[in-house]
């Protein structure tokens, strides 16, 4: 079975350090739900309170209908997946799996049908037998996640299940991890500091910072259409141009900018006329090798500072106007690619230019 998260209000303090501050949000059924943010804001508090290992100083936690504040974390039907596995290594893959339907009290007959039946999801039945301290990283965390599955948890936790796995396997068990949720359709909270990650794994992602969440939406939406320039900056890469709003109409702006005046079509705060603003341009939205459409917006002329050749891409810094670095991508570069000091014709889609908030209140939560 699987369940509805809901926090409500909740904040965990500890000493001076408020670690999750008044934080709701709505976890839906069956959702793989991401929490994602840099170091030390509070995603691993975050889940240790939806895991019962510790209690909010404020706040409801509600699985469904039901208040949970005081359930201990055994009685909360939830499957924990560690980034160090934290399985048993003196027992074999069979056992580790099995535990916790032993703890459950649960027949001999069923456990081995469930063990069974779980192992095939995670593509390790042959393994069965084997110590776990035999397994590769990713072998092992198939394990974990095996464990986790098999008591048919309401809600499954993840804490950086992947970081202990060198890069190619990451990727691999991404796709593993996403395919084992849609079969098992369990509500699922995934913490990482990884945006890519969660990128692309996520139903919904949550952002958070300093304790607060920032911004909750898709992956496309967050990446889209960040609140503010942390949420720009923390997922994925942007460069930042300050500017000041000179007039708008219909979700369209026009933005004075030491490099000239830029045309947005994505202005989805409220700005007044004269305020300041922050415009996000990714990477790769900046036309480096196109001859621009007619009448393009936000033309602009270009000196190439560094090349990174990186295969499939090229990375260039380039400098616009008198000093100002922006960092561009071109796809495919071929044989050729650009070269130090050469001068580009650049184009930016209107609708590639956001602008954000030049400030943003201490609270974070406009
Ligand atoms: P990381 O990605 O580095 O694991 P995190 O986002 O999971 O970080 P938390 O571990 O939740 O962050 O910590 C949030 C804040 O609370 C940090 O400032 C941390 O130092 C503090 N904190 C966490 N646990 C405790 C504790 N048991 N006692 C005191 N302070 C704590």
């Amino acid at each position: 079975m699987s369940i509805e998260v809901h926090l409500e209000h909740i904040v965990k303090a500890f000493d001076t350090t408020v670690a999750v501050n008044d934080v709701s949000l709505e976890i839906r059924e069956g959702e793989l739900f991401f929490l994602l943010g840099p170091s030390g804001c509070g995603k691993s508090t975050f889940l240790r309170i939806v895991a019962g290992f510790y209690q909010p100083d404020v706040g409801d936690l509600r699985f469904g209908d039901r208040v949970i504040n005081n359930l201990p974390p055994h009685k909360r039907n939830t499957g924990m997946v560690f980034q160090n596995y934290a399985l048993w290594p003196h027992m074999t893959v069979f056992e580790n799996v099995e535990y916790g339907l032993t703890l459950r009290k649960i027949d001999k007959g069923t456990r081995k049908k469930k063990v069974t039946e779980v192992l095939e999801v995670v593509r390790m039945p042959e393994y069965a037998d084997r110590p776990v301290n035999k397994l590769s990283g990713g072998q092992q965390q198939r394990i974990a996640l095996a464990r986790a599955l098999v008591v048919e948890p309401d809600v499954l936790l993840l804490d950086e299940p992947l970081s202990n796995l060198d890069a190619q396997l990451r990727l691999e068990m991404r796709q593993e991890i996403k395919r084992i949720h849609s079969q098992a359709g369990t509500t699922s909270i995934y913490v990482t500091h990884d945006q890519q990650e969660a990128l692309s794994l996520a139903d919904r992602m949550a952002v958070m910072k300093d304790g607060k969440i920032i911004q909750v939406g898709s992956p496309r939406e967050v990446y889209r259409f960040p609140t503010n320039a942390f949420v720009a900056s923390f997922i994925g890469e942007t460069n930042f141009i300050r500017g000041t709003i000179q007039s708008q109409s219909n979700g369209a702006a026009e933005i004075w900018t030491e490099i000239g005046t830029l045309r947005s079509t994505t202005v989805y705060h409220k700005f007044t006329d004269g305020e300041d603003v922050i415009c996000s341009i990714r990477p790769e939205s900046i036309h480096i090798e196109e001859s621009a459409p007619a009448e393009a917006p936000n033309q602009l002329r270009a000196k190439v500072l560094s090349v990174t050749y990186l295969g499939r891409i090229e990375e260039y810094q380039l400098a616009l106007g008198n000093q100002l670095a922006v960092k561009a991508i071109l796809y495919n570069p071929g044989t050729q690619g650009k070269n130090i000091d050469d001068i580009l014709n650049l184009w930016i889609s209107a609708e590639d230019v956001i602008p954000l908030p030049a400030s943003v209140p201490d609270d974070e939560d406009r």
